[in-house]
């Protein structure tokens, strides 16, 4: 097991079950984004929701491309995921009741302890995982997947530590730290992406990257998130002059899709040169209810409750990743994966709020149980080479994030894509970051194959979604093949 967040601490406990785990990774609790995470758990547990309507909202935030067998699981055991923390001794906010957030239309994000959700999650499974003496934990970081007779059988670890296994399952979370501008880890680099793809694992829908509207934006302090709640409770977006803006952009204003307030919040800023802020004053106890956001302003010398705080958006959420079936299976045998290092189709081309702790828990729990084959996703065709070399050792970390954030943010053009994907591919840097650069480099050219803008991907040269494009792209060591998406069936 590689990975100590929601999907790896939840995946080790039910696969102990199973006999012994080795539990690989560092201790420092916020390289998982897990502890960051302040919004909920999405699980349709409320009165007047259900399965089917979670089902709906995941399927109109992934804008065409959910694999919806991989949501159909998500939204049926959630609820069970959910049910079995409580169980186990976990407590959740307002006595269990699930709370109303942007893009449900149903109660159904439950909360536990306000907006830190994540970080009593983490600290209650990590606590749940450190008492089992099943599972041994060795702090290091992996650094390759031994592959035997086609078959993941253990992992390289640093100082050239190997450790056997039947299996592995990666658990490594996303990549979102190769921006800059991002919301989580600066660790998050993307190391499964890179651990599979170095095995001649599958990875898919590298393109999509969710993009948070809200992030702080202070010279010299992280981008840290904003919580959609706060708008949800009457925070304003507004210009330098205190003009309210998201109202000339869609019906919802400020409560309107993150991708659509992304590019809004972006195109204000570039129109007046001048910052865009957002406005809490008008919520009542904004920093005791909203502790984290309110303690992230101070950090950057701001009080929330008395001013409007600059914010721009920031790198999210990473949609892509190593290509699993329901079960966490890879193309590689005996190697999984879940949670945010995964991607089964559930999210799409865009990830509905709160579903990804879900999904942690969902496909965590099934990676333990799942049984050796089949592998069930069928990508087609021969695939088509890579035109590009990969990068050799990249370029530094600095530079990668500075052009990831200038050319692969909120809005693309195939011209600079073009270029991004030059400059990364052979890139040889004393110092460079290998992980990142690889990473980066996968995401401009999947970015720049794609010619539509569809979720988390917008491209300013094919402004509108084209139906043609409603396929997966996947892509290994080999080159790039397609996955179709299954016809939707009619629900409502
Ligand atoms: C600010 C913020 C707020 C969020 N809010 C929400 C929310 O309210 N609801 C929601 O559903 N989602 C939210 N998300 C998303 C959610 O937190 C993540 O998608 C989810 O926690 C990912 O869990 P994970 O277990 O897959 O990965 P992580 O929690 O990121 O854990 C990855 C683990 O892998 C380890 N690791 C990395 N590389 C290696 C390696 N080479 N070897 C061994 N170990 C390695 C890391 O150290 C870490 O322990 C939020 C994200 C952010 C950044």
């Amino acid at each position: 097991m590689l990975g100590r967040g929601a999907a790896g601490l939840f995946c080790a406990l039910h696969a102990a079950e199973r006999g012994p785990v080795t539990l690989v990774a560092p201790s420092a609790p916020l390289g998982s984004a897990t502890a960051w995470a302040q919004g909920g758990i999405a699980a349709a547990l409320g009165p007047d929701d259900s399965p089917e309507l979670h089902a709906l909202d995941t399927l109109d935030a992934g804008a065409g491309l959910c694999d919806e067998r991989a949501v159909e699981v998500l939204v049926r055991e959630a609820p069970q995921a959910v049910r079995e923390l409580q169980a186990m001794g976990m407590a959740f906010d307002e006595g269990g009741t699930p709370s109303l957030e942007g893009g449900h239309r149903a109660r159904r994000v439950m909360h536990a302890g306000g907006d830190a959700s994540g970080r009593v999650l983490h600290r209650f499974l990590g606590r749940r995982v450190a008492d089992d003496t099943r599972v041994q934990w060795i702090d290091q970081l992996a650094r390759a997947i031994v592959l035997r007779d086609g078959r993941a059988a253990g992992v390289v670890l640093e100082a050239d530590r190997r450790v056997e296994s039947d299996r592995v399952v990666l658990a490594t979370g996303g990549a979102c730290g190769i921006f800059g501008r991002r919301t989580g880890p600066a660790t998050s680099l993307g190391d499964g992406v890179v651990l599979a793809w170095d095995a001649g694992a599958a990875l898919a829908d590298l393109e999509f990257i969710q993009f948070h509207p809200t992030a702080l934006d202070v010279p010299g302090h992280p981008a840290r998130l904003l919580t959609e709640a706060l708008r949800g409770e009457g925070a304003l977006l507004v210009d330098a002059k205190g003009a309210r803006f998201m109202p000339r952009f869609h019906e919802l204003a400020e409560l309107a899709p993150r991708d659509v307030v992304a590019r809004a919040v972006v195109q204000v800023r570039e129109q007046t040169g001048e910052p865009v802020y957002l406005d809490a004053r008008a919520i009542a106890d904004v920093t005791t209810r909203f502790p984290v956001a309110a303690e992230s302003c101070l950090q950057a010398g701001l009080d929330i409750s008395r001013e409007p705080v600059p914010v721009a958006p920031a790198a999210h959420y990473f949609v892509g990743g190593v290509l699993t079936d329901t079960w966490g299976r890879t193309s590689i045998p005996g190697l999984l994966a879940c949670g945010e290092v995964a991607s089964t189709g559930v999210h799409g081309a865009n990830r509905l709020a709160s579903n990804s702790l879900a999904e942690a828990l969902v496909f965590g729990r099934r990676a333990a149980l799942a049984a050796d084959e089949p592998w069930g996703v069928e990508p087609i065709g021969d695939p088509t080479p890579h035109e590009l070399a990969p990068p050799l050792r990249g370029l530094t970390l600095g530079e990668v994030r500075e052009l990831c954030d200038r050319f692969l943010g909120v809005r693309r053009r195939g011209d600079e894509l073009s270029d991004v994907t030059s400059t990364l591919s052979g890139s040889d840097r004393d110092g460079g970051n290998h992980i990142a650069t690889l990473v980066a480099w996968i995401v401009a050219l999947a970015a720049l194959r794609r010619l539509e803008s569809r979720g988390g991907h917008f491209r300013e040269d094919f402004p509108q979604p084209d139906p043609n494009w409603r396929i997966r792209q996947v892509v290994d060591r080999g080159g790039w093949r397609t996955l179709a998406v299954p016809e939707a069936q009619p629900r409502r």
